[in-house]
């Protein structure tokens, strides 16, 4: 069993009412992690350590931030044992996944080093003679950051490299499934030297959440806030933010459709289609959800997804023979099982999977999916395809387009013009064409449109999120003012 401890002011801290809270593992039920239960005045210390930690730490030349985000990218990568382990015991993930989450995330890190030397400015002609007009980047304060469990080390850290790399102070609040990875995260920044207060790591218990938000985003000394998770609570943090004026970044959910043309390399788009819509058993934002295929090529298609689908079978991640690993809990099961029912009961066909045993949920696909079905419209965040059938281009593109979320989308044809003006249509942050709808590199502006959130993180567009652009003068001369 896993122990987890906040971190405030670099110390590895219990909560101050000493309340914990339990996280369970998903694949016995028994318990994964014991963790604090910190409550508002918990948040409040973290922020304010935070707060304290600011000046210092913005002031600090990148030279000095970069050498601290490359050395935590090398003791996350000295620690990924450790962070398998955490991750495999609070949600069931493959060692596979662990092992992408912690070399992504190692990335990230270094992206976010290499871009402390790129958060520059420029100089804006004036027409005010002799006037030198200035728009600066400079740090924004203290940036809260919320991430969840599905790819923790990723997201965790993703909620604070470039806020860091940016001159920001952070605290990151872990997620409720996966205390212990999260928490490994401040570990990894203090041990690669980050001075105390820089980086701070707060848990809660499930009940306490809208509180310990709500203080986070309250506190005076927080500038920014960004959240990942669900679209249901994404409209809550807005708000919140909104009510307090503060800016906030959402990456929420994702219902990735994915179109397969007629001129499309099946073979190709079957394996990317099948690591799309079944890695980490679906609960990536990016899952592929909705294979829209052109008539002529569906029937060869779905009868080779079928084979792929077929060998992805789940089981305990512990043993390490299996392709998928556990849901994340029974509640999401029920989730899986509810929208297969719905889209049987009116009309749709069963291609492989969808007999749940316990977590366990093998690569479950569903054929002829209509608009009616909630399969249709709603995330599954679970190993299931529906399959939609369509006449012609123009109507792929209509039923990508029918979904609130925006996030992630492919396209597969021989054709690259024709591939690339149905990218173009489709109402999303991301679209690639010829590849999977999971894919992710640091460097590039990630986010969604729509419901899926705004914002972006990655690359030099993150810069323009963690940072307040300010417009200073330098007068030479007197000035003739009309008053
Ligand atoms: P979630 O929204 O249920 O939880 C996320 C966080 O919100 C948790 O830390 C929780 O403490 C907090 N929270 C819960 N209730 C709250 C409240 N009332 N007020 C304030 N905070 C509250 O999400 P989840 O189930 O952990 O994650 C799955 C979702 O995340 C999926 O919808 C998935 O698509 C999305 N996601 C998006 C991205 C992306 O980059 N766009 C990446 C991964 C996951």
């Amino acid at each position: 069993m896993f122990v987890a401890k906040l971190l405030i002011n670099d110390e590895m801290a219990d909560a101050a009412d000493a309340s914990t809270f339990e996280c369970l593992d998903p694949a016995t039920g028994d318990v994964a992690t014991i963790a604090p239960a910190a409550s508002t005045l918990d948040a409040a210390r973290a922020a304010n350590a935070a707060a304290a930690a600011f000046p210092a730490w913005s002031e600090l030349g990148p030279g000095e931030r970069r050498a601290m985000l490359s050395r935590a990218a090398d003791v996350l990568l000295a620690r990924s044992a450790d962070f398998a382990a955490a991750m495999i015991g609070e949600t069931g993930a493959t060692v596979l996944w662990a092992r992408i989450n912690c070399d992504l995330a190692a990335d990230m890190l270094r992206e976010a080093a290499a871009l402390t030397t790129q958060v520059t400015g420029e100089i804006i002609p004036s027409g005010i003679p002799g006037n030198i007009a200035m728009a600066l980047r400079q740090p924004a304060g203290v940036c809260v950051g919320i991430a969840p469990w599905n790819a923790p080390i990723i997201l965790g850290v993703r909620a604070i490299a470039m806020p860091l790399a940016c001159g920001n102070t952070v605290v990151l609040k872990a997620s409720e499934l996966c205390p212990k990875t999260h928490c490994l995260i401040g570990e990894i920044m203090r041990e690669a030297g980050f001075p105390a207060g820089v980086v701070n790591v707060v848990t809660n218990a499930p009940k306490d959440a809208a509180t310990v938000v709500e203080a986070l985003i309250a506190h005076p000394a927080v500038r920014r806030i960004n959240f990942t998770g669900s679209t249901r609570v994404g409209r809550i943090i807005a708000e919140t933010s909104a009510k307090h004026l503060k800016r906030c970044l959402l990456e929420l959910g994702g219902k990735a459709p994915f179109i397969v043309l007629a001129d499309a390399d099946i073979d190709e788009a079957v394996r990317a289609a099948a690591f799309g819509a079944f890695m980490n058993q679906g609960q990536i934002c990016m899952s592929t959800e909705r294979i829209i295929l052109l008539d002529g090529i569906a029937d060869e298609f779905v009868e080779k997804f079928r084979a792929k689908a077929a060998t992805l079978v789940a089981g305990d991640p512990r043993h390490g023979n299996t392709p998928l690993g556990t849901m994340i809990n029974a509640e999401a099961v029920r989730r899986i099982k509810a929208l297969v029912d719905d889209a049987l009961q009116k009309g749709a066909a069963i291609v492989c999977g969808g007999h749940p045993n316990g977590t366990l949920v093998d690569a479950t696909v569903v054929d002829h999916v209509t608009p009616a079905m909630r399969i249709y419209r709603e995330e599954s965040f679970g190993p299931l395809a529906a399959i939609i059938r369509v006449d012609s281009i123009d109507e792929a593109v209509t039923v990508a387009n029918d979904n609130e979320y925006g996030l992630s989308s492919a396209v597969f044809s021989r054709d690259i013009n024709q591939a690339l003006a149905v990218a173009r249509r489709i109402e999303t942050g991301i679209c690639h064409i010829n590849e999977a709808t999971v894919s992710d590199e640091p460097q590039m502006p990630f986010g969604g449109v729509k419901s899926s959130g705004y914002g972006r993180f990655g690359g030099k567009a993150a810069i323009d999120e963690f940072t307040e652009l300010r417009w200073i003068t330098l007068a030479s001369g007197s000035r003739n003012y009309p008053i």
